[in-house]
């Protein structure tokens, strides 16, 4: 549908060239401030069961200046007819023409209108969208729902808009809808009239808090509803706020478990913020096909429905999952619907917050889920993109459409909440959350720019200049920083000396010079006891006095709690390895990075990455035990030989097997979920990295029990374990081959049971056989398969080595028809899986040779294309640096057995 108009505007374009009219040229950022919305009303006819739905947009405008024009978004909108009412009352006629392919659209009047308030009165219709933006359609079985999304620039698909997060306004909604159905919005119903034909009905709903078109939201279909607790009044909120769970038909009782969850989770950011949940109810809304996670809509959360549906069939991950995305929703009630940022280079304020919010929300209500621990893991995550010439920076200047749909990535939200995390590490606790309190208050139900907070918190934490100095230095430039720490204790009191530079992969040289103002917290460990001690490094080299004299080990990362990368001299190195057992979780996240960075930068030897696994391997927390895997895998695939794979797998087994074993492939009752969390990573790196030959046969001998092979009975996924199920079956797909293909096809014809159908879909993908395989792939591009499930078969085949290059055939023949499937925002995401497992320079230039012709036809696809070459680059340096040959000795000190 995209792809359609955008051919319509480049022909009308070159019309007008030949025509030789001067045109005004659509404006390509903003829109310009002379028009500007101030409320909506939207009446919506919506019948799940046809294929297009109908409405009419009333939208009064401020006119700031005397226009014969506005400009506003539409995009796939048949447009009926469009009128003016001026503020005298007086109707005008007017045009509605879409003159850029991003939705861009030019409003002409009938003539000039002086500045006044106007409305804006528009008719039209449109199919139901298949690429799950603005008014989409899902079927299941046959059932037909609607829901919407609109973030990031959809609602434009949705209706008539000025779409942009600045213009917040009331929105009064009206949905005609048949009378059978349920309808929701972003407020309660506050009318319901059933039509004279008694086929529809149509429900009005309150009028909402001001909202960005962004946040609006409705749905209609054979719903389930479920009551869950009320939010009960507390010292922040006077009123309750009723609470709903709303699934696919006959999945309410799903919804329970997070609805029971949720009434602490709004009162834990009430108390935060000391500022009440800001609507008037709150729906968590399971949508059967969905695009992101979740959304944060006002009052009407919609979520992919695997996340929220769990029952005794759930794996323990997704009980984790639930809980974490909701508290993320839930934290964007505040920041990002109560407070929205005015334009998308800010958006990392909504992502950041709620990510860092989350985090904090977790870990106080649920710390077995180890909050401060996948805070690290996603901090590490980030930097992996951050250390690309061509990664964003957390505040990035927006200057095109396909900018806005890359916004969405692991800078803004892990980065940009790590840097939170950093300031509010360094400002203490209360002091930020004063300063958070104060923003909150002063721009509510309105916009909050990045300024704005920073001249928030400066001014009530009282660090001024250098607080805003040192934030502005980390959202505007890109990159990761390196601390380089010295102690030094030789003569008179300890100093300790700190640099920075850029870390840098091996091979990368970068154009430009950075220069940081870092807060960096060292933790100085002496007899056992551990202090930490702050300093801001705001120029390349400064040396600090150290209180409490000299210390036996250093960590120049505090606590986890800063956004860099650091050395220190190899004697200290290796003081700090022997001190790090009395080192918490995070802090020793933090030295396993420090230990594969160094690889990476070309600094150490693959050797020290192995000799570095003991250290971790015996650790209680699985993401200290399993940090080095990916490490491991890197090692394996890129500088592995026959001989040191099998030299790499023994000593894998040697450190794990006999854990993994004890674990066993079933969850006990008595299993927390840490343990189910370790079990699981253990026994699938064993089996699919290290390939350990009993493991596997274990996991194919489960899957083949699940798909009913052998016995002659029927799938019954219930017969295994939960947590390894995804494992067990990708496992059988692998080794039993056709059979075990074929049970998994047929079982995805008549399974609903969505977070099922992703293993399901993942073990397809997997397949190592050639006739399979594309069997799988061809099967993405029919109906059978969601759009929301794409990313499970296509991710989980091109990550399989030995289908890289099948997987990149097939992608060219059919780049077309699988880009056509994808949303807006999604649309580059398979020119990132044409990367996976490459890893040299003649792979990249053919990747690149592909895709330069057709890249502008790509939304966003340049910035994807130029990160995918630079990572498979940065891959090929680092391989030719260090090696096949460089694990000779240590093979020799470990023989395969
Ligand atoms: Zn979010």
């Amino acid at each position: 549908m995209h792809r359609f108009a955008a051919l319509i505007w480049v022909l009308a374009a070159s019309m007008l060239l030949v025509a030789g009219a001067s045109a005004e040229a659509p404006p390509s950022g903003q829109l310009p401030d002379t028009a500007v919305p101030l409320a909506y009303t939207l009446r919506l006819n919506v019948d799940p069961r046809a294929e297009r739905f109908s409405g009419r947009v009333e939208i009064r405008v401020k006119l700031t200046t005397a226009l014969d024009h506005l400009w506003l978004h539409s995009s796939d909108l048949a447009i009926a007819d469009v009128r003016v009412r001026d503020a005298l009352g007086k109707l005008h006629a007017a045009t509605l023409v879409v003159r850029d392919p991003s939705g861009v659209a030019k409003v002409s009047f009938d003539g000039t209108l002086r500045a006044q308030e106007i409305e804006l009165i528009i008719d039209y219709s449109a199919a139901f969208s298949a690429k799950l933006q603005g008014l989409y359609k899902v079927k299941v079985g046959d059932d037909a729902y609607v829901v919407t999304q609109m973030e990031a620039t959809s609602a434009r698909y949705a209706f008539p808009s000025f779409d942009e997060p600045r213009f917040k306004t009331p929105f009064r909604v009206t949905l005609t809808v048949p009378k059978e159905e349920v309808a929701v919005a972003n407020t309660q119903p506050i009318e319901e009239v059933p039509a004279a034909d008694g086929k529809w009905k149509t429900l009005t709903f309150a009028v909402t808090k001001p909202l960005p078109t962004y946040l609006v939201a409705v749905a209609v279909g054979p719903w389930d509803v479920v009551q869950g607790p009320i939010l009960a009044p507390n010292t922040v909120r006077k009123e309750p706020i009723p609470l709903r769970g709303i699934g696919p038909r006959g999945t309410g009782p799903q919804f329970k478990w997070i609805l029971d969850q949720t009434p602490m989770i709004v009162k834990y950011y009430e108390e935060y913020t000391q500022q009440p949940y800001p609507f008037d109810k709150l729906d968590l809304l399971g949508a059967p096909d969905f695009s992101a996670g979740a959304m944060e809509n006002a009052g009407l959360i919609v979520f992919r429905d695997a996340l929220l549906r769990i029952d005794a069939s759930s794996p323990s991950s997704t009980y984790r999952s639930a809980f974490n995305v909701t508290a993320h929703e839930v934290a964007h009630q505040w920041f990002g619907d109560l407070v929205t940022v005015p334009w998308w280079n800010d958006i990392w304020l909504n992502e950041a917050f709620a990510t860092w919010a989350q985090g904090k929300a977790t870990v106080e209500l649920e710390p077995s889920y180890a909050g401060d621990l996948a805070r690290v893991e996603g901090t590490l995550g980030a930097m992996r993109g951050d250390s690309l010439l061509s990664a964003r920076r957390i505040r990035q200047p927006i200057t095109n459409f396909g900018d806005i749909q890359l916004a969405f990535d692991g800078i803004t939200y892990q980065k940009g909440a790590a840097v939170l995390r950093m300031f509010e590490e360094w400002v203490g606790e209360d002091s930020f959350r004063a300063a958070i309190r104060e923003y909150l208050a002063q721009h509510a139900y309105g916009s909050g720019s990045a300024d704005d907070l920073i001249a928030t918190i400066a001014k009530v934490t009282g660090k001024g200049q250098a607080l805003s100095a040192a934030m502005h230095s980390l959202l505007d430039q890109p990159g990761i920083p390196e601390v380089h720490a010295a102690l030094s204790c030789k003569s008179g009191p300890a100093t300790i000396a700190l640099s920075q530079s850029r870390f840098l992969p091996y091979g990368v040289v970068a154009p430009e010079k950075r220069l940081w103002s870092l807060p960096v917290c060292v933790r100085f460990d002496r007899h056992d006891a551990g202090s930490t001690q702050c300093f801001l490094l705001d120029r390349p080299t400064r040396e600090f006095a150290v209180d409490g004299g000299c210390a036996d080990a250093y960590l120049p990362n505090a606590n986890a709690s800063g956004y860099y990368r650091f050395t220190v001299p190899d004697a200290d190195r290796k003081a700090l390895s022997e001190a790090i057992h009395s080192l918490t979780p995070p802090e020793q996240l933090i030295y396993a990075d420090a230990v594969s960075s160094s690889l990476i930068a070309g600094q150490s030897a693959t050797a020290d990455v192995l000799d570095a696994m003991p250290a971790f391997a015996t650790a209680p927390t699985q993401e200290v035990a399993t940090a080095l895997f990916d490490s491991f895998a890197w090692i394996r695939e890129y500088v592995g030989t026959e001989t040191t794979r099998a030299a790499m797998d023994a000593y894998a087994a040697d450190l794990y097997s006999a854990r993994a074993m004890a674990l066993g492939l079933h969850r006990l009752p008595s299993d927390t979920d840490a343990i189910t969390q370790l079990r699981v990573r253990l026994i699938e790196f064993l089996a699919f990295t290290a390939h350990d030959a009993a493991i596997r046969r274990a996991l194919v001998e489960q899957g083949r029990l699940a798909l009913g092979l052998g016995g002659g009975n029927a799938v019954d996924l219930s017969r295994v374990d939960p947590d390894l199920r995804g494992a067990e079956l990708k496992a059988a797909v692998q080794d039993s081959g056709e059979p075990a293909f074929k049970a998994v096809l047929a079982e995805l014809a008549v399974n609903h049971q969505t977070k099922q159908r992703y293993e399901l879909l993942a073990a397809l993908g997997s397949t190592h056989d050639a006739s399979l395989g594309e069997q799988a792939r061809n099967y993405g591009i029919t109906p059978a398969v969601a759009v929301g499930e794409l990313r499970y078969l296509y991710q989980s085949n091109a990550t399989e080595p030995e289908n890289s290059e099948a997987f990149w055939q097939w992608l060219k023949a059919h780049f077309d028809a699988i880009t056509a499937r994808l949303p807006d925002q999604y649309q580059s995401s398979f020119i990132r899986n044409a990367a996976i497992n490459r890893c040299s320079k003649p792979e990249a230039e053919e990747l690149r040779g592909w895709f330069v012709p057709r890249i502008a036809g790509i939304i966003g696809g340049e910035r994807v294309l130029a990160q995918s070459l630079e990572t498979i680059n940065q891959c090929a340096a680092l391989r030719e640096h260090v090696g096949v040959s460089s694990l000779a000795a240590w093979v020799d000190a470990h023989p395969a057995h």
